[in-house]
């Protein structure tokens, strides 16, 4: 499931941020924790 899941992230690549439910960083796709409502590996502002 988790697979799928990530599959779908990156063939949508640049999904609108506004899809709070997918955590993945539009910009890098990385997973993580938000660090302040910024994505942990580049940092872009998701929140
Ligand atoms: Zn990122």
């Amino acid at each position: 499931m988790r697979g799928a899941w990530h599959e779908s992230v990156s063939r949508e690549g640049l999904a609108p941020v506004a899809r709070a439910s997918a955590e993945a960083c539009p910009a890098c796709g990385a997973t993580g924790e938000l660090v302040a409502g910024a994505c942990p590996d580049c940092g872009l502002q998701l929140a």
